[in-house]
């Protein structure tokens, strides 16, 4: 059987990604099932494809292993893109969600519109063998920004992030209704094309 790395510790991302690969008879491994230590990628570039690269390609020429990894954020349209690849530091190293959304409502604070306060999460998802870059792709997830916080659920950016079609913050939607539109789906339903393709060659 064919294996696949999946550059995260995040259970509950491997989860996702787990669910939707079930059906490519892939073994699917985490960083965390590795025995040897991985390199800290420093995630430097300045876009998400750019990260999302460096990470797959660095850990799977240091594992000889098909890696996938995938690097996200939210994009404001009127602010040209911020706070983009420093979605999760945007308000300082410590990064602090609470913070971040803070620093991003005070910089919208002059635009009253709705449409002046259009965002998109996005995810850039890369996949690489130990030799080449198989594939790159981004998936993204569009709405806008409230002026206030709304919802317990989540994390990020999500209470202040109003989805129209649900007609409410992804804070107030329940993570079985965000994994259904999401940036990261969007993403992984691009790559498993790619993904197959590869695996079947
Ligand atoms: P990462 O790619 O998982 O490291 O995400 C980087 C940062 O983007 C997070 O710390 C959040 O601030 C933001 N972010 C990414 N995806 C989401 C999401 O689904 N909801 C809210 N914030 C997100």
């Amino acid at each position: 059987m064919n294996k696949l790395l999946i550059a995260t510790t995040n259970l509950h991302k491997l989860k996702e990604i787990r669910a939707i690969l079930a059906d490519l008879n892939l073994e699917i491994l985490s960083l965390a099932d590795l025995k040897q230590a991985v390199p800290d990628v420093v995630e430097n570039g300045e876009t998400f494809k750019e990260n999302a690269l460096k990470k797959a390609s660095e850990i799977a020429t240091h594992t000889g292993m098909l890696t996938l990894a995938d690097d996200s954020g939210l994009s404001v349209d009127i602010l040209g893109g911020i706070p983009g690849v420093y979605s999760a530091r945007f308000a300082g190293d410590s990064k602090d969600d609470a913070e971040n959304r803070h620093k991003l409502l005070d910089m919208l604070a002059d635009y009253s519109q709705r449409d002046q306060r259009t965002a998109r999460f996005k995810c850039a998802m890369a996949l690489c063998s130990p030799s080449k870059v198989v594939g790159i792709v981004e998936g993204e997830c569009e709405g806008y920004i409230i002026d206030e916080e709304i919802g317990d659920n989540g994390f990020g950016y999500d209470s202040i992030f109003f989805y129209p079609d649900f007609g409410k913050t992804f804070a107030q939607a329940s993570s079985e209704e965000k994994n259904k539109v999401s940036h990261r789906l969007r993403a992984l339903e691009l790559i498993k094309p790619v993904l197959k393709d590869f695996v079947n060659k």
